[in-house]
Order: structure tokens, then sequence, then C-alpha cells
């Protein structure tokens, strides 16, 4: 199977040097392109001096992002991606000619070529002329343009904004076949990156289970370099298991206070990672520290890179942790129920409320900001995507079921009140059933998943044998109160005591 292996590398000074060139390169590679391109598109070539260039190409409107098709070169001599060099020889390219029935090579015919042709064409007369490009290696050039183009189809197909120049770049990719692992030692190895040289990763994996080694992209984050590889292992992703003979099924409801309730009455302990009283506080004096150097000077780049550091080290641990997140979830059922948030619309910033008179009334703002940084400093949808993957390597099914009224709805009666619910307990207003409201969410969701255990009863069972069984005795100062009802759950591990103590 195919997976995306990521190593730390370890570049001495020089080739950190040369990495760093080679980006900037890139950079400039790329927005000159991107520039040729919007120049071709808007003036269709025509310089005072030259003739017009006519060609064949899709008419289009970047305004309405419609693709017209192919046209008159007479009536619509414009190119989807807008280049059309001053040399025709380069503008065009041989194609071989297909039988339409029988799919033989006839004959050849030339064509026009496609805008990142054009491009990669002039790119390798420049790599003759340059030195700063004759040293990066022509793969990676060609991969530039490459990205470029799927910038460009994502915005005709994909509904995402038109191309934009780089003010940094900070990866550049190889394709399959350039890099070539050399020397495998017990905690490092070397890679062999064509114009760069052999350089050092942390040997993190077993290497030698690599049987391909497909397409690397080297990556620049806060000063570190990393790699990441996509490679060939032996082993073939399990089948899913069938929904009827899952014996157990755990939902997930994924919060704030607590950042995951599962069904059987655990909760997962949310650390905020970047929102906790002092890595707050760090990083507003990171911030404030940026706001006050003057622009442009080194002293505030010095500052910028201190904040990057930070935010990188924040997002590192929070990566880890919500593996092990992930892969609670995944080991506690046969199958998992989880919500189906739409996260990116409960981080929208506040409406302004207008008074009448001009003037904006309160409206929560600043309030709101805090709330959304708290949500995105969880990763929800970070741990979805994590137990989704966990999932498929394990056979797991993941049903996403509706949220609607998931923590308003009781349980016993089936009463939907907004009132059944007050800050962590949840109390009928029907029925007086009572409830931990997380631990509720998290059943509902279970129940939605529509799978019923026992075959023949219409209960969901709370807790489930295997879960349950692990340990009934909580060691000693782990022990948590679940707090709406009054008693503890059997399986508390420590995060759940430390979130009681510090933020409960
Ligand atoms: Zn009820």
């Amino acid at each position: 199977m195919q997976v995306r292996w990521n190593f730390k590398m370890l570049p001495n000074q020089s080739q950190e040097e040369t990495l760093e060139e080679r980006l900037v390169t890139l950079r400039k590679h790329r927005n000159y392109a991107l520039k040729e391109r919007v120049n071709g598109f808007d003036t269709n070539n025509q310089d005072i001096d030259t003739p017009i260039a006519y060609a064949y190409g899709a008419y289009c409107e970047i305004g309405s992002r419609i693709e017209i098709g192919s046209c008159c070169p007479l009536t619509c001599p414009v190119l989807k991606h807008g280049v059309i060099p001053q040399n025709l020889d380069l503008a065009t390219k041989q194609s071989k000619v297909k039988d339409k029935t029988t799919k033989e090579v006839i004959g050849q015919e030339r064509e026009w070529d496609s805008a990142s042709g054009i491009q990669m064409k002039v790119t390798s007369q420049l790599r003759q002329s340059l030195d700063s490009f004759a040293a990066i290696d022509s793969c990676v050039l060609q991969r530039n343009i490459a990205k470029l183009d799927i910038a460009y189809a994502n915005f005709w197909k994909q509904g995402r904004g038109f191309p934009q120049f780089f003010k940094r770049l900070d990866s550049f990719e190889y394709k399959p076949g350039r890099v070539v692992l050399r020397h495998i030692r017990k905690n490092y190895a070397t890679v062999y990156l064509p114009g760069i040289g052999e350089v050092k990763f942390h040997n993190s994996r077993d290497l030698s289970l690599i049987q391909d080694l497909r397409t690397c992209t080297i990556k620049r984050d806060a000063g570190n370099w990393y790699i990441s590889m996509l490679v060939e292992i032996p082993g073939i992703l399990p089948e899913l298991n069938a929904l009827d003979l899952c014996r157990a099924v755990v939902g997930i409801d994924v919060g704030i206070t607590r950042l995951v309730a599962l069904s059987d009455g655990r909760f997962l302990e949310n650390k905020r990672f970047a929102t906790n009283k002092r890595k707050a506080r760090r990083l507003a004096m990171r911030q404030r520290a940026i706001a006050r150097k003057q622009k442009g000077s080194k002293n505030k780049i010095k500052a910028v890179k201190k904040l990057a550091k930070q935010q990188h080290k924040i997002a590192l641990s929070r990566d880890g942790y919500n593996w092990q997140v992930a892969s609670t979830i995944i080991k506690t059922a046969d199958a998992v129920a989880r919500e189906d948030l739409k996260i990116k619309n409960m981080v929208k910033r506040a409406k302004p409320k207008h008074d009448g008179k001009g003037g904006y009334r309160r409206n929560g703002a600043s309030q709101k900001t805090g709330l959304n940084k708290v949500i995105l400093d969880a990763g929800w949808a970070d741990i979805f995507n994590k137990v989704a993957w966990l999932a498929v390597k394990t056979g797991v099914p993941v049903i996403v079921v509706p949220a609607k009224h998931s923590s308003q709805e009781c349980p016993e009666c089936g009463h939907v009140d907004k009132k059944n619910r007050e800050g962590e307990k949840f109390l009928c207003v029907n029925c007086k059933h009572v409830d931990h409201a997380d631990t509720k969410a998290s059943r509902t969701l279970a129940k939605r998943a529509g799978l019923v255990f026992p075959k023949n009863k219409l209960t969901l069972p709370p807790d489930w044998g295997k879960v349950t069984l692990v340990k009934l005795s909580v060691p000693f100062g782990t022990e948590s109160k679940n707090q709406a009802s009054g008693v503890s759950p059997p399986c508390a591990g420590n995060s759940d005591s430390r979130i009681c103590r510090r933020y409960g």
C-alpha cells in the first residue's frame, strides 16, 4: 500500500543555504510564469512591436469561471491559460494521431501546446543561460510549473481563488525516481537529492520496508526541514468490518471543556495547546514583540522567526496528542459514530449589528473571536481525519450521523428541549432523566448510527463489556466525578482529573 512518511532532515549549514537559495529561485520562477500567463490573457500577447499571434484555445471568462471550449482563431484567439510565445515553434507540439475505432497510432501532427508545455520549454532554455536555474533539477522546475497548473485547475473546477503570487515558497517536489536512499544507519539515513547533495535525516521508521520511492517533497517549517516521501510498503488495507457483525459502536462527541466524550462514559481532556493561559500569554507576548519592531528590520525578522517556532512547537504537540486521541477512539469499539460538524460555519465572525443611526451596537465580536480561537485550537477536524485514517487501517467503519439536537434530545423519552441542558448537566424537563450532557450527546450519536445491540433488543448498552472490563479500580489521585450524575465513570483515566482541576 502507498503511504506518506515524513522525516525530519538534518542538512548541514551549506546544504541549508543551498536549499534556501533554491526556494527563492523557484518562487521567482513560479511568479514569473504566473505573470506571463496573466499578461498573456489580458493582452492576448499584443505588444506594439510584435505581430499578433493567434492561437486556438478554449475561450473563457475569468469573472464567471466559464470555459466555452475551442473557438475560431479569428474571433476568439484567447488561450485558457494565456501564454503565446513569439516563437511559434515553441507554441506547438508533436502529438500522436490515433484511429478512433482501433486506437492504433496512424501518424503524427502538430498541435497547439498547453501553457505549461510552452513554459517548460522556455524554462529548459533558461537553464542553459542562467546558473541559478541550471543548478536546480529540471524535474523540480517542471513540478513547479505543474503546481501552477493545479492551481489553475482548482480555480476553474473547484471554485478556489485565482492563483496568487507567492511572497514566500516553503516547499518543492521531486518526481518519482529522482531521489535515492543511500546510507541507512541506526539513527539516521541519508538521501540523495539531485542538485543539493546527500542530506541526512532522522531515521524514525523501518526504511527496509520501502519497496518503491515515489514523489518526495522537501518542506521548510519554522526553520526546520522535512522530507515527505510517498512510499510503497508491503501490506494490504483490511476490509471494513461488516456493519451487521459489529458488536459495539462508540459515539464520539467533540467539545471544548472535554475534547471528546465517548459513549462508554470516558472523557478525553482538551489540553488547549495554544489557548491555555500560559501559552496564550506567550503567544501574545511574541505577537506584541513583532508589532513593536520596525518594518523591514532584521529584528522584526528575528521576532517573526521566534513566533513561528513557538507555533510550530504547538502544532507538533497537538498533532501528537490528536493521534493518541484517535487511537483511543478506534480501540474502543468495532464501529465509530461521529457527528457531521460544519466547523467552517462554526468559526465565522460575528455579524455586525447596526443601531440605525449609522453606528454599531455591541455584537460580542471579541467574545466570538475568542471562542473561534478555542474551537480551532481543539482541532476537531484533525481528530476526525486521524480517526478516519486509523479506521481505514484497522477496518473499523466510521458512520457520520446528523448532529442536530444531539445535546438536547433525551435518550429516555426522546423529548427535545433547550432547557434540558444546563452546562455539563443534562436534566430532562419531561421525564427527569439525569446524565452528563456530553456523554449523553455521544450516546445519542451512537444510537443514531442505527446499529442495535444486541440484535433483538432495541436498546443500546451504554457500557460495552470490552471497555468497562479493562480496569474497574481507579488509581489513586486520578478519580474524577461525573458531575451530572454524581458517580465516577468506571474507566476515568489520568486525563480526566486534570481537566477538572485546571479548567473544569
Ligand atoms: Zn426525558
